[in-house]
């Protein structure tokens, strides 16, 4: 029997922290946007520790993903970051140890997990989405957030899965009525910066047809411009049989502890 457990502790321009659990053992950290003190208060909703995690993954390096200020707390437990090879020199910069680095290209591997990962649009230097997969039981979890677009290569890899996280940022008219500068909705919505709602739910439709998803988590909601509800009803609309299966997160909250266990003689 497999052991996925996966929570958001927050998500959102200000910060963006999960959690991941396959095996007894530790947990993998994804992302470190929130200030230590503020990550261990929502780590114990859930009874997680410090002591639990062994690997944080980053998507990327902007302030919301990767506080500086976990940089000598990460190196005094040894903890190992995984970046993906373009992000090091930005990395370093920031203040992280060369001997806690991982440096990856394509995947990651840990004792029970293959993580496949992929390099995708966002801003100047892109953001990693992941595709989790656990060796015995087959189990396969899609993670991405901060997408400028869907590439055809992430509908490629977000296939047969089990669990999916992944960005859903603004609602469009919210956006253009917000009052932001010009240049800051261009950067939001003109391809390098975020997904609309019914860009985000094209893609969950397209990776549900070939998936069979029993989660689908949705991350990043702009506070100014989107709402849980309009979201709420695009998934009633659009992909009603799959409404019961959305999370949608919180800045300012941390998510249920989702749990997912399957058989290994599954299908997939
Ligand atoms: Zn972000």
């Amino acid at each position: 029997m497999s052991n996925f457990a996966f929570c958001v502790l927050g998500s959102g321009s200000r910060g963006n922290c999960s959690l991941l659990k396959t095996s007894e053992t530790k947990w993998i950290m994804i992302d470190s946007g929130f200030s230590m003190r503020q990550t261990k208060e929502r780590m114990r909703t859930h009874n997680i520790c410090m002591d639990d995690v062994s690997d944080l993954l980053l998507t990327h390096l902007d302030r919301d993903h990767f506080n500086p200020v976990w940089c000598r707390s990460l190196l005094n437990r040894g903890i190992y970051v995984h970046l993906h090879e373009s992000h090091v020199e930005r990395g370093i910069r920031a203040g992280l140890d060369h001997s806690i680095l991982k440096p990856f290209t394509t995947s990651i591997d840990f004792e029970s997990l293959h993580v496949e990962t992929l390099h995708l649009a966002h801003d100047a230097l892109g953001t990693v989405g992941f595709v989790f997969n656990h060796l015995e039981c087959k189990t396969r979890f899609g993670f991405a957030t901060d997408l400028g677009r869907v590439p055809k290569t992430l509908l490629d890899a977000f296939k047969s899965l089990d669990i999916l996280a992944f960005e859903s940022n603004y609602d469009p008219m919210m956006q253009r009525t917000s009052g932001r500068p010009g240049f800051l909705q261009d950067r939001i919505m003109g391809g390098g910066g975020h997904l609309s709602n019914e860009e985000s739910l094209n893609a969950v439709k397209h990776i549900a047809e070939n998936s069979n998803l029993q989660h689908i988590v949705l991350l990043h909601l702009s506070k100014q411009c989107n709402s849980p509800a309009i979201i709420r009803d695009l998934y009633h609309d659009n992909l009603a049989h799959l409404y019961n299966c959305v999370t949608i997160t919180d800045q300012d909250r941390c998510s249920r502890l989702l749990r997912f266990e399957k058989q290994p003689t599954s299908l997939f």
